[in-house]
């Protein structure tokens, strides 16, 4: 495996018609992924993809938009959890942004995020966490980095994993950073420049690549569905906004990867 595609959705239905061709031709371009479920379903299907795949692994968790609709059963998703390719809990988190009655979701997202990182505490997996801040604000990154600094005071390096599609700037990285967690890039990173800065900003090691596929292909496919292949793109656009070799960014990002998600990373081909 040579790149990591830290968060993908190749469970969903999108790819009902091509997906085993698909993962064929991951493969022969050696990109392994983390298939995130999103409800129970979901979190199963990634579950089923990863026992078939050695280079595909799965991520257990309720969205934080689907917290409404599904009640979060915490030992349901404990037995999930407890399967070897199991390697991260979410996405789980806190979204203002699309929820048309915020103020009715909020408590209920709440509730259920910190099960899940009480679930990640418990067995000592990273986070994979979705947070999206209402249009123009920070809000949901600062309601994160409360909540997670106050279990990091209790439970140290216990708590770690990856902010999924990170839209913060420059401050809340820099906190979230201290807080222990990585921050994943999508193909945003390749037609627009409004993440460069904090691109620059971070150390590389607390960077990862990820697609979200089939969301956010990168040109000239903007629009249609994506898929993990378009990870290379994203470390290429890493190394150029870094000015760095792409070569050694990536290297080092598949080495986060490892790093943040555990040694059954390296044993994949
Ligand atoms: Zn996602």
């Amino acid at each position: 495996m040579k790149y990591f595609d830290a968060h993908c959705h190749i469970q969903f239905d999108a790819y009902d018609a091509d997906r085993e061709e698909l993962i064929a031709s991951m493969i022969e371009q050696e990109v392994g992924g983390l298939v995130v479920g999103v409800d129970y379903a979901s979190s199963e299907k990634a579950i089923s993809l990863a026992e078939q795949h050695d280079s595909l692994f799965a991520s257990v968790g309720l969205h934080p938009n689907d917290t409404l609709e599904e009640v979060f059963d915490m030992n349901v998703f404990r037995t999930l959890a407890s399967h070897p390719k199991v390697l991260a809990i979410g996405e789980c988190g806190l979204d203002n942004f699309r929820p048309e009655d915020v103020d009715l979701s909020k408590p209920k997202q709440r509730e259920v995020f910190e099960q899940h990182v009480q679930l990640a505490i418990e067995t000592d997996k990273p986070l994979m966490i979705h947070s999206r801040p209402s249009k123009g604000t920070q809000d949901a990154y600062h309601d994160l980095i409360d909540i997670l600094g106050s279990y990091k005071r209790e439970h140290g390096e216990r708590l770690h994993g990856d902010i999924h599609f990170f839209v913060g700037g420059v401050e809340e990285a820099r906190s979230l950073i201290e807080l222990g967690f990585t921050l994943s890039y999508t193909a945003v990173l390749t037609f627009t420049h409004d993440y460069d800065e904090v691109v620059r900003f971070a150390p590389l090691t607390s960077l990862l690549s990820e697609t979200d596929s089939p969301y956010v292909a990168p040109p000239p496919n903007r629009g249609s569905r994506n898929d993990p292949r378009a990870v290379r793109a994203v470390v290429r656009a890493m190394a150029e906004i870094r000015s760095e070799d792409p070569e050694m960014v990536r290297s080092q990002i598949l080495s986060n990867a490892e790093r943040v998600f555990g040694p059954a990373l390296r044993g994949a081909k």
